[in-house]
């Protein structure tokens, strides 16, 4: 039942194959026995979700179901749920409990999908493998001995170990697709301004952006349509029609003309990643692709440019957590500064505070000119480039990430190197276009992602070229043997 896609889990629910609260069930005992090894679920929700599901059950019975109705999913603790605890990852907010729901959360409510808990993530989102978590780090299924990557880790291993159908994320800079990458899973990072950021806690206002993680391309459209809608709520959310992301799935690829940047396979890329981009950038082509060289010159000051964006947003964003209001307190303070000072020192972990103490260095005065200032102009060139590339071609295609997933440990003494995960993908955030990270091969049994970027607002094209793909190939399809997939675990594909 497990290894069921969100259409299959709906046409068993309507046709009465089995019910929401025996699928939520299922997946419950499996959290329950399984998650202990992997640690992708910081709570668990079974009271609320199997009473979701019984309303569902009925909603069913009454013939008013959505695609979503009685699918149960896992969303990100990032996300405000009404009742619920959410962390964000982190001990300054271990015991908060939400007075709201997002608005992701408040329309997957709508749509009646069964929440079976919040997943596990780096703290406050910052960081590409959820080592950083106050929680504990979340095992690859794959190889337990690997990350799971990040920010994003808890929904993408979560979905890996078949421990949810599908997952809600969130992606500042890559936390969406290169989890997806490194746990073998299909993750779209929608346009920005496309998912309301109310309710979201906020990170790096500019760039955040929430969207879905499952199986495939169609389950990904599914909870997409879900999650998208114009938000007055969210001043940043853009009033743009959401289209139906299922309905052009199966359009034929005849004549796509995809650019394929030569910065993307410079030096830096695991050559074995490479050629399995590679034999993908070939099925495009006899799937009636074109393929374009590219150029994306500044797209090598992504990370840079990043490293002094993101960080000063998230100074000011998380100047909140003052202990006052909400949020953790410290044991008697002596007087408001120490108040301060010590709930921040004691909530906020190692990771947080090094990006706070970048973001006030370049914000301050002095130093904005050389560094805050300075790096808004290269984004705006970035942007150019992608701009003067999608005037050649319809969608972009590279790696998702540099290399598969790495052992625990390794990147933690060296910030710069665990930066570096992102360099395919920062730049997409830098310029709020939509991109996506599905299967494509695998290395030494761990799997490798192939990157699509679409223009602003192309979801569903990028959704269109990824299901074609999943048509042609079953990469996706491959569970980890963790997961107990019997029939093809492990196995060759393509
Ligand atoms: N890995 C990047 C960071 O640490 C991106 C994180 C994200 O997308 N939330 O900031």
């Amino acid at each position: 039942m497990h290894n069921l896609s969100v259409a299959q889990i709906s046409q068993g629910l309507s046709k009465g194959e089995f019910s929401s609260v025996e699928i939520t069930q299922h997946f419950l005992d499996r959290i329950h026995q399984l998650d202990s090894s992997i640690n992708a679920y910081i709570t668990k929700l079974d009271e609320s979700a199997l009473a979701a599901a019984q309303q569902a059950d009925k909603q069913i019975a009454a013939g008013q179901a959505n695609p979503l109705t009685g699918i149960p999913f896992a969303h990100k603790d990032i996300f405000c749920a009404q009742g619920v605890k959410t962390t964000c990852g982190s001990r300054m907010l271990e015991n908060f409990i939400s007075p709201y729901d997002a608005t992701v959360v408040a329309n997957l409510k709508q749509a009646g999908a069964i929440c079976l808990g919040k997943t596990n993530m780096d703290e406050f989102a910052m960081g590409s493998s959820t080592e950083t978590s106050y929680f504990g780090k979340t095992m690859n299924p794959w190889d337990l001995e690997t990350v799971p990557g990040g920010s994003s880790g808890g929904s993408a291993a979560a979905v890996a170990a078949r421990l949810a159908p599908i997952a809600t994320a969130t992606d500042t800079g890559g936390s969406i697709r290169q989890p997806a990458s490194l746990c073998g899973i299909t993750g779209l990072k929608p346009t920005y301004g496309r998912v309301s950021r109310w309710g979201m806690i906020a990170f790096a206002s500019s760039m955040d952006q929430a969207g879905p993680m499952g199986k495939s391309a169609e389950d990904c459209a599914l909870l997409l349509q879900a999650m998208a809608s114009f938000d007055s709520k969210d001043s940043t959310s853009i009033d743009h029609l959401v289209p139906d992301y299922s309905a052009n799935l199966n359009a034929p690829l005849e004549g796509l003309r995809v650019g394929v940047p030569k910065e993307f396979f410079e030096q830096g890329l695991d050559p074995q990643i490479a050629a399995q981009v590679h034999n993908a950038l070939a099925e495009y082509e006899k799937l009636g692709a074109t393929l374009i060289d590219i150029e994306l010159p500044n797209s090598k000051l992504a990370v840079p440019t990043y490293y002094v964006l993101a960080p000063a947003e998230a100074s000011a964003n998380l100047s909140r957590f003052d202990g006052v209001r909400y949020g953790h307190r410290c044991e008697n303070p002596s007087d408001l500064m120490d108040m301060y000072c010590r709930s921040r020192e004691e909530g906020f972990g190692e990771e947080v505070k090094r990006r706070i103490m970048i973001g006030t260095y370049v914000l301050s005065a002095g130093y904005y000119d050389a560094y805050f200032r300075k790096a808004q102009q290269v984004r705006r060139l970035i942007k150019n480039d992608f701009d003067r590339a999608f005037e050649k071609v319809d969608i972009i295609a590279g790696p998702t990430c540099p290399s598969t997933a790495f052992k625990f440990g390794a990147k933690t003494d060296n910030p710069v190197e665990m930066y570096l995960e992102d360099i395919y993908t920062i730049s997409v955030n830098l310029a709020g276009l939509p991109g996506m990270s599905l299967p494509c091969g695998q290395i030494d049994v761990m799997p490798v992602g192939l990157q699509l970027i679409g223009k602003h607002f192309d979801e569903s094209l990028i959704l269109n070229a990824a299901h074609m793909f999943q048509q042609a190939t079953d990469w996706h399809t491959l569970a980890p043997a963790f997961a107990d997939n019997t029939s093809e675990a492990n196995g060759g594909a393509s």
